[in-house]
């Protein structure tokens, strides 16, 4: 089976190695960004078995496994066929020779999930239209868009077409069920774990900025031993991070501190590993206060880290200033998307 996989932009490498370690010897291939496109993965694996409780030998689901195990994949896709369209009824003839009847019997109701992306002189909706008109006439299924027994996803990225069965059903996995306070400036939870990840944490772990907790939470969630503090300035984040911690099932293996991140030093003596999704100051607070809040804040943690840090900020120029000028070092790199703009992403130490 082919198996297309979605993550956001930027963290391909680090959900590839995460899927090779889930598959092991089941993937024959995992390429990123397949076809050149950004945020996904395509995965080759074997058919493999597992012995249930009874001794019999059943198959097992790859996209199952991925499911279950990954913490960075956002949508598991099997892939049902894929080609280059320019305009709408090249699409069409590509989703005739799909094999949809494999993934949905007559009696099912399914619907169309479309998303477009380049320059097209049609919608999505249209892309939803034509497709969900040839899946009906090939299968007799029933469309329902409310509750659909399966969901294809039809994408089209440029003139790459793509079609495939979402198993993932609506809901992205970065959107954690543990999330019951939305702040409003939170991190998905694959990007966090994408963090955690470079971070490679060891001893005591601080998010300063912690907001609704994504970051603590999800590494408590891996069952990281050391201590974990969660650092926020406003009572209301803090309170939301610790029903989030609490809604996780992490709410013992958390610090929560009530602070300022510029007066670091006042509340820790030393952490080992930082890792943190800096104020941008678009959807709180003032842009104005940026460079000296980066600029205090990392004077701090010059005063107590004794390891890596990792660090996300849209603000490139304030961040790289604050990093150097107080004396540490970027050994790291890379932009990675979220929800629309384009964060820069610094391993420090
Ligand atoms: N990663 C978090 C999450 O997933 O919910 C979101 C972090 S948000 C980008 C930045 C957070 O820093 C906000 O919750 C804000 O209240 C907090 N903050 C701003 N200034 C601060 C300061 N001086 N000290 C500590 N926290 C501060």
């Amino acid at each position: 089976a082919e198996i297309l996989l979605t993550t956001a932009q930027g963290i391909e490498d680090i959900t590839r190695k995460e899927i090779d370690g889930i598959l092991k010897d089941i993937a024959q291939e995992i390429s990123e960004r397949p076809w050149g496109i950004k945020g996904r993965l395509l995965v080759k694996a074997k058919e493999t078995y597992f012995i249930d409780e009874k001794g019999k030998k059943r198959p097992a689901s790859i996209p199952d496994m991925i499911i279950q195990n990954s913490r960075t994949v956002h949508r598991v896709i099997v892939l049902l066929t894929q080609g280059q369209a320019k305009d709408l009824s090249e699409i069409e003839d590509i989703v005739k020779g799909a094999k949809v009847s494999e993934y949905l019997k007559s009696t099912e109701s399914f619907a169309v999930r479309a998303e477009r992306f380049g320059e097209h002189e049609f919608t999505s909706m249209d892309i939803a239209r034509v497709v969900g008109r040839i899946i009906q006439e090939k299968t007799n299924a029933t469309v329902n868009l409310d509750h659909p027994s399966v969901i294809f996803r039809a994408e089209l990225i440029g003139k790459t077409f793509i079609l495939g069965v979402d198993v993932t059903g609506d809901h992205s996995l970065h959107r954690k069920p543990w999330r019951v306070y939305d702040h409003p400036a939170h991190l998905k939870a694959s990007i966090a774990n994408a963090l955690i990840e470079l971070a490679e944490p060891h001893g005591v772990f601080i998010d300063p900025f912690c907001g609704s907790g994504t970051i603590p939470i999800e590494l408590a969630l891996r069952g990281y031993k050391d201590r974990i503090i969660c650092l926020e300035k406003f009572k209301k984040h803090l309170r939301g991070a610790k029903m989030n911690a609490l809604s996780a099932g992490v709410y013992d293996k958390i610090d929560f501190i009530l602070g300022d991140a510029t007066r670091l030093s006042t509340y820790v003596d030393a952490v080992n590993t930082v890792v943190s999704n800096l104020p941008y100051g678009l959807k709180i607070g003032r842009k104005g206060m940026i460079p000296e809040l980066y600029m205090r804040f990392f004077s701090e943690l010059a005063k107590v880290l004794n390891g890596r840090g990792v660090f996300i900020t849209t603000e490139k120029k304030e961040i790289e200033r604050a990093i150097e000028e107080n004396g540490f070092e970027i050994v790291h790199h890379r932009v990675i998307g979220h929800g629309g703009l384009s964060v820069h992403c610094y391993v420090v130490k």
